[in-house]
C-alpha cells in the first residue's frame, strides 16, 4: 500500500491526515496547534481512539517531528509514499497540483502579497515536511487552482486595467479542493458524465463560498481576488459596498488594517447575531427568540439564494444545487430557508430527505418534481492525495 500524508498548515497550527487512497480511508488524522504558545499540543485519532500530547518545543519543524513520531509509534510511518499540501493561494501561475521544486516555492512566495496570512505558513508547512520526509516527493495542491478556467469576463473587476497587468487584481477564488470534490461526487449520485453536467456548489463552513461548475470546469465563483468576497461568512461581511471602507475610516477613525479587521473578523454572522459566528449556535438563539440570530440566518440564506441564482446565468440550466461544508451537511433549517427563495428555479423541498441529511449522509432534499438538491459531504483532504497521486503518476 502506497499512503499519502496530506498537510494544511496554519500560521500556529498543522494539520495532517493520512489518507490511503485505493480505498478511500482516512487512516490516522490529527492537528498540533498552539504552536508559539508556551505548551504545544498535538491530538492524534488513529483506530477510533484521540490521544493528545504536548510538544517537545515551539514551531512548525517540532510540530512535524512530533507527526513524525505519532505516525511511527502507531506503526504507520514506512507506508507513507508522498506527502500532499494544500496551498491556498497559486495566482495565475498555477491551474493544477504540481511537483515541488525550487521554481514552485519561489511562485508561491510571489503570491504573498495575494495571501499574506496563508502563503507564508503554507511555506513553512513544506520547508519543514522537506525537512522530515527529504526522500519523498513533496505537491503542491492549490485553493485557487480550480478556478483558473473561468473566462476573462468573470474573473476581472471593473477597475483600471493596470491593476491587473501590474498586480495580479482579480478575482480568483478558492475552496477549489472541495468544489471539485463535491462537483464530482454529485456527477456520480446524480448517474451522469461530469462533462453533461451543470452543477452549483455551495461550500458552507466558517468560510462560504459558491462556485458554477460546467462539464467539470469552474465557470464562476463567488469568492475574488481574497476570500473576502461574496456569500456572508461566519465572521466575514462578504459583499458590501466598496466606500463602506472609507466611511469607517473616517466614522470610526479606523485605519485600513483596523478596517480590514472589523471586515474579516468581526463580521458575517457574528456581527449581525451580535451573539456567535458558529451556525448551530445560532439556530438555537433563534429558536429561544434571539432576534439578532434570527437576522443572521436571514441574512445568510437570502444572499446565499440570490449567488445561486447569479451562478445560474453562466450555466444555462441547473442539474443539481450542492450543499457541503458544516452549515451545508448539517443544517436543514439552512437548506429549507433558502430553497424557500429559490421557487423562481422551481425546487421542491422534501422534508423527510432533508431532515435525514445530517452529519455524513449524501443525497437528495428535492422532491422528484423540480431540479434536484443534494447534500454531498466534502472530504479536502481526500481531493489532496488524490490529486498528489495523479500528478505523481
Ligand atoms: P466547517 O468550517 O466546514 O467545519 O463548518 C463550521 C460551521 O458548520 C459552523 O458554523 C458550525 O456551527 C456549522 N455546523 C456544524 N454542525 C452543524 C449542525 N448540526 N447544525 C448547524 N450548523 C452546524
Amino acid at each position: 500500500m502506497r499512503d499519502t500524508l496530506v498537510i494544511n498548515c496554519g500560521s500556529s497550527s498543522l494539520k495532517f491526515a493520512l489518507i490511503r487512497s485505493a480505498t478511500q480511508e482516512t487512516l490516522a488524522s490529527g492537528l498540533a496547534e498552539k504552536l508559539f504558545e508556551p505548551e504545544p499540543v498535538l491530538t492524534v485519532k488513529h483506530a477510533g481512539a484521540k490521544e493528545t500530547v504536548k510538544l517537545s518545543g515551539q514551531g512548525h519543524s517540532i510540530a512535524m517531528q512530533g507527526i513524525l513520531d505519532a505516525l511511527n509509534t502507531r506503526g504507520l510511518l514506512s507506508e507513507v509514499a508522498n506527502v500532499g499540501h494544500r496551498v491556498v493561494h497559486g495566482g495565475e501561475f498555477f491551474k493544477s497540483a504540481t511537483v515541488i521544486n525550487e521554481k514552485v516555492l519561489e511562485a508561491i512566495e510571489q503570491c504573498i502579497p495575494l495571501a499574506p496570512l496563508h502563503n507564508p505558513a503554507n511555506l513553512l508547512g513544506i520547508q519543514s515536511a522537506m525537512e522530515a520526509f527529504p526522500d519523498l516527493p513533496h505537491v503542491a495542491v492549490f485553493d485557487t487552482a480550480f478556478h483558473q478556467t473561468m473566462p476573462e469576463h468573470a474573473y476581472r473587476y471593473a477597475v483600471p486595467s493596470s491593476l491587473y497587468r501590474e498586480h495580479g487584481v482579480r478575482r480568483y477564488g478558492f475552496h477549489g479542493t472541495s468544489h471539485q470534490y463535491v462537483t464530482g461526487r454529485a456527477a456520480e449520485l446524480l448517474g451522469k458524465p461530469l462533462a453533461d453536467t451543470c452543477l452549483i456548489s455551495a461550500h458552507l463552513g466558517n468560510g462560504c463560498s459558491i462556485t458554477a461548475v460546467k462539464g467539470g470546469k469552474s465557470v464562476d465563483t463567488s469568492m475574488g481576488m481574497t476570500p473576502l468576497e461574496g456569500l456572508v461568512m461566519g465572521t466575514r461581511s462578504g459583499d458590501i459596498d466598496p466606500n463602506l471602507h472609507q466611511f469607517m475610516a473616517q466614522a470610526l477613525n479606523l485605519n485600513v488594517d483596523q478596517v480590514t479587521d472589523l471586515l474579516n473578523k468581526k463580521s458575517g454572522l457574528l456581527g449581525l447575531s451580535e451573539r456567535s459566528n458558529d451556525m448551530r449556535e445560532l439556530e438555537e438563539a433563534r429558536q429561544a427568540g434571539h432576534a439578532g440570530a434570527t437576522l443572521a440566518i436571514e441574512v445568510f440564506c437570502y444572499r446565499l439564494a440570490r449567488y445561486v441564482a447569479a451562478m445560474a446565468v453562466p450555466l444555462g440550466r441547473i442539474d443539481a444545487l450542492i450543499f457541503t461544508g458544516g452549515i451545508g451537511e448539517n443544517s436543514r433549517f439552512v437548506r429549507e430557508n433558502t430553497l424557500r427563495h429559490l421557487g423562481i428555479f422551481g425546487f421542491e423541498l422534501d422534508a423527510e430527505r432533508n431532515q435525514s441529511m445530517v452529519g455524513g449522509p449524501s443525497g437528495q432534499i428535492t422532491t422528484d418534481r423540480g431540479p434536484v438538491a443534494l447534500v454531498v459531504g466534502t472530504n479536502e483532504e481526500l481531493m489532496i492525495a488524490l490529486q498528489t497521486e495523479k500528478v505523481l503518476s
